[in-house]
């Protein structure tokens, strides 16, 4: 007999269900990943995932052939591809870890009807329908989340990978990875990529060791985007190449990990906004905001172009936007700072931003990212009101970010630090570097109107 494993954002064999639950049916065993570019309709895996996705997979296959295994790959529809895959293998079953995006809950209900299809609870510190109000209800807000998750902890220890997987008695083909193109080639942006990041398991296992002397630190550093003071695990669990779980468990015992373990808790509320609300990446949470007269036409369309290329003249935006653009990642403090000054000082639709970071982060998910955006913009439940408008240049200052700027807006690098978060204040104009595409005041101005309009 045969089962398969279906992977999906769970690139592991630690801590990974759905391979012991296989191991143990005492049967082979099949692990497959699909490349499904159908499924997902818009929300196909963008540009800077395809790099780690192509990564992840041969690291993945690598460890899996040390275990007498295989990785298989096939590319469509998934439902549709791992039904077939099934019948070619006579297979009776299939272990998979639940993922809660829309398209995935929509393809597991597929395949479920085809097959017997057994989802196992693995990405999440707790499943999201356990973590409720009293009322039962799905929450909307994020601190009383908290409190209902923090309830439940610890998650239960992390288990070890499976000591052998069965191989069925002939491998079904599958297609190579480099067939599946995921890797840019003209141009090849990646250089930045391969400097900062090591996909898979073990570079998500060194990370988290570096990490855990440093936690004690996290709430000190965590929004100094000058500092390496967060544990830049997000492209690792958002690919699954390391489980909450064991996250938690590497830092519990450590003195002052309550904040980490905190930011961690929000990643599972974004798991239980997506299951609760799955057009929370299209459309605002809040329907008031459907009618803000958002920019567009051809101004609006270079100030966008402007603010992708880190060309805005606000230099903690510019580096923050270069930083993303170079390394497929970006500082939460100026994740937050950027897209603020999208949303507010340009007036352009969180949704293109959203759209952008979705093609240019390694990180990229769809819980985290559009919650996230959310938030920013004020649309979301959660969420900060439309009319706190974050001072780009003031936060700069205050979360001393001036060696961030430096790194990353290179042209600036001989400013001193009172003069880097502002030079046009200040009267320095630097070659090259462009003037603001609009002062913080007259934005500001034109955000709170358009609110206002909202509101009137
Ligand atoms: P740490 O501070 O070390 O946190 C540990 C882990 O907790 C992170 O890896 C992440 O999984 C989780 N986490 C931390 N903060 C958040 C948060 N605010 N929301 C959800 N989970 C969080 N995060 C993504 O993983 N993917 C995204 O696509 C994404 N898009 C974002 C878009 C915007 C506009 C903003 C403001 C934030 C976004 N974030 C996103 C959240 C956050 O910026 C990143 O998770 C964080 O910067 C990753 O760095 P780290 O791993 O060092 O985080």
């Amino acid at each position: 007999d045969v089962v398969l494993v279906w992977l999906r954002q769970d690139l592991r064999l630690h801590d990974q269900p759905a391979f012991l639950a296989a191991a143990e049916d005492g049967c082979a065993v099949v692990p497959v990943y699909v490349l499904d570019d159908d499924t997902p309709g818009d929300w196909r895996i963008g540009g800077a995932q395809r790099w780690w996705l192509h990564h992840s997979l041969a690291a993945l296959a690598k460890d899996l052939e040390a275990l007498g295994s295989r990785l298989v790959i096939r590319r469509g529809p998934a439902a549709a591809e791992i039904a077939k895959l099934a019948k070619e293998l006579g297979a009776k079953r299939v272990h998979a870890i639940r993922h809660y995006e829309p398209w995935w809950i929509a393809a597991e209900q597929e395949l479920a009807s085809a097959i017997d299809l057994v989802l196992h609870d693995g990405n999440q510190l707790a499943p999201p329908e356990t973590v409720r109000s009293g009322s039962g209800e799905a929450f909307k807000i994020f601190s009383p989340f908290w409190r209902a998750l923090e309830a439940k902890m610890p998650p239960e220890k992390p288990k070890p990978a499976p000591g052998r997987l069965t191989a069925p008695d002939k491998w079904p083909p599958s297609t190579p990875i480099a067939a599946l193109s995921l890797l840019p080639t003209k141009p090849d942006w990646s250089g930045g990529f391969a400097e900062e990041w090591a996909p898979g398991e073990a570079g998500a296992a060194d990370r988290l060791k570096a990490f855990q002397d440093a936690v004690g630190s996290y709430d000190d550093r965590r929004n100094l985007p000058s500092d390496e003071g967060t544990s830049r695990l997000s492209p690792h669990l958002h690919w699954g190449e390391v489980s909450p779980a064991t996250v938690w468990h590497a830092v519990a015992r450590k003195k002052n990990s309550e904040g980490f373990k905190r930011e961690l808790g929000w990643r599972d509320f974004t798991s239980a906004v997506e299951q609760a609300n799955p057009e929370i990446g299209d459309q605002n949470a809040r329907a008031a905001f459907d009618k803000l007269k958002w920019r567009t036409g051809k101004a609006a369309d270079s100030d966008f172009r402007k603010w992708t290329k880190g060309q805005t003249g606000y230099p903690i935006v510019d580096a923050g936007m270069r930083q993303l653009w170079t390394s497929g990642w970006m500082h939460n403090r100026a994740r937050m700072i950027t897209a603020s000054f999208l949303i507010k000082h340009l007036l352009i639709d969180w949704r293109r931003g959203e759209r952008w970071f979705w093609d240019t982060l390694v990180d990229a998910d769809y819980g985290n990212n559009s919650v996230n955006w959310q938030w920013v913009a004020g649309t979301g439940h959660d969420a900060n009101m439309f009319s706190r408008i974050m001072a780009p240049l003031t936060q700069s200052a205050k979360f001393e970010a001036a060696e961030y700027i430096r790194r990353w807006v290179p042209e600036l690098a001989s400013l001193d630090d009172e003069v880097i978060h502002d030079p046009e204040a200040a009267g320095v104009t630097v070659k090259g570097y462009p003037a603001k595409l609009i002062g913080h005041r007259e934005g500001r101005e034109r955000a709170l109107a358009a609110g206002r309009a909202i509101r009137g």
